[in-house]
């Protein structure tokens, strides 16, 4: 079997070392979870047949984060090689193994369905954390039954500079709501709307930004204070940029009242009211969502909430785009004020439950909601 499987170039998947009794005293065996093969045909390995120098680095590095977990109480580290790893040691490297796999793939599936350009990165450093169970990728509104989402814009531009001439916004009665390097250039409130499919301009357009999707790459990753995931930037934002859409299910405000009522404090945060002119519609991202699903919350966020609409003009579903308020640095959470879903609350006879929030700020309200 090994034989095969190596000759097969397969690539070893080291889950522990625990070396039975029976072993030639001296040698240490790593057990082997063999790439595309079933946990069923792992094999007990010594170090010479192993040539996966990542692994074996993950392993080790592994295995000193469980040591110096346990160290505040009992230190017994084995330094002898020949005895087997106590079991917590190595039942804790297998499951980091398994969830650095899991999340392997999840990070895959994400790049996969994600339409944008900027890339998708999932990291847990913090604890055993896999990924969600419930969660699906959406790249835009998935309506709900009944719900028609009329993508069909009405009316187009036929300008050939859409920067200086009389375009899509001022039909509408708002002004250009980006600048020459695309960034916001107007307050928050002010609706955006882009150029769509009937407009005569092509893609470099100046208005023509939230509908060209993600651009920079982003971390979804465990915070270390609580707060679940959540979303940092690997790269440099330049204040007032595009950096993501909210996106969900769109429900009735009817139906968001009776899924408030049955989510705990975490899944409430997910809804997301389209208050820009109506209270019809809700945005439901506790199933269904983009990488937004993982922004944090906070009372002093740098990221803020705009409604646009593209090839949709019913105000009543506006889409939902995330702007920075500032430069945000790489490496930097995102965040956002989800008390701004609900800026101008139409439905005082809400009654969903309050979360508390732990985000820290020095202006921190004590609620997400
Ligand atoms: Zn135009
Ligand atoms: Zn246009
Ligand atoms: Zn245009």
């Amino acid at each position: 079997m090994l034989a095969t499987v190596l000759a097969m170039g397969a690539t070893a998947l080291m889950f522990a070392l625990e070396p039975p009794v029976s072993m030639t005293k001296g040698v240490e065996y790593y057990l082997v979870k063999w790439k595309g093969w079933p946990e069923s045909t792992n094999t007990w390995e010594p170090l010479r047949n192993l040539r996966c120098p990542q692994l074996l680095q993950q392993f080790s590095s592994d295995k000193s984060t469980y040591l110096s977990l346990v160290k505040k109480g009992k230190a017994n580290t084995p330094k002898n090689s020949s005895k087997p790893l106590p079991p917590a040691v190595s039942e804790y490297i297998v499951r980091k193994a398994k969830q650095r796999i899991a999340l392997q793939r999840w990070q895959d599936y994400l790049n996969r369905r994600k339409n944008h350009k900027g890339m998708i990165f999932v990291e847990n450093t913090v604890d055993l954390e896999g990924p969600p169970l419930d969660f699906y990728y959406i790249n835009e509104y998935r309506p709900a039954p009944g719900i028609i989402l009329n993508n069909e814009a009405t009316f187009g531009c036929s300008c050939t500079d859409c920067f200086f001439e009389k375009c899509c916004p001022i039909e509408a009665g708002v002004v250009l709501a980006y600048n020459k390097n695309q960034q916001i250039k107007v307050k928050p409130g002010t609706p955006i709307y882009e150029c769509n499919s009937r407009c005569q301009c092509g893609p470099d357009c100046p208005n023509r930004i939230v509908q060209k999707g993600t651009q920079y790459s982003l971390c979804i990753f465990r915070t270390s204070n609580g707060c679940g995931w959540g979303v940092k930037t690997l790269v440099k934002i330049k204040k007032m940029s595009f950096v993501m859409e909210y996106v969900g299910e769109v429900i009735t405000s009817e139906e968001a009242e009776r899924r408030g009522q049955l989510y705990d404090n975490q899944g409430i945060t997910y809804l997301f009211d389209l208050d820009y002119e109506s209270d019809e519609f809700t945005v439901d991202a506790a199933r269904y969502g983009n990488v937004s699903h993982f922004v944090n919350h906070s009372c002093d966020p740098n990221l803020q909430v705009f409604n646009v609409f593209i090839d949709n003009l019913d105000t009543r579903l506006p889409r939902i785009a995330l702007f920075s308020t500032r430069t945000i640095k790489a490496g930097e959470e995102l965040t956002f004020d989800y008390q701004m879903k609900d800026s101008i609350d139409h439905s005082p006879a809400k009654k969903r439950i309050r979360t508390e929030c732990k985000c820290g700020a020095e202006t921190c309200r004590g609620y997400l909601n």
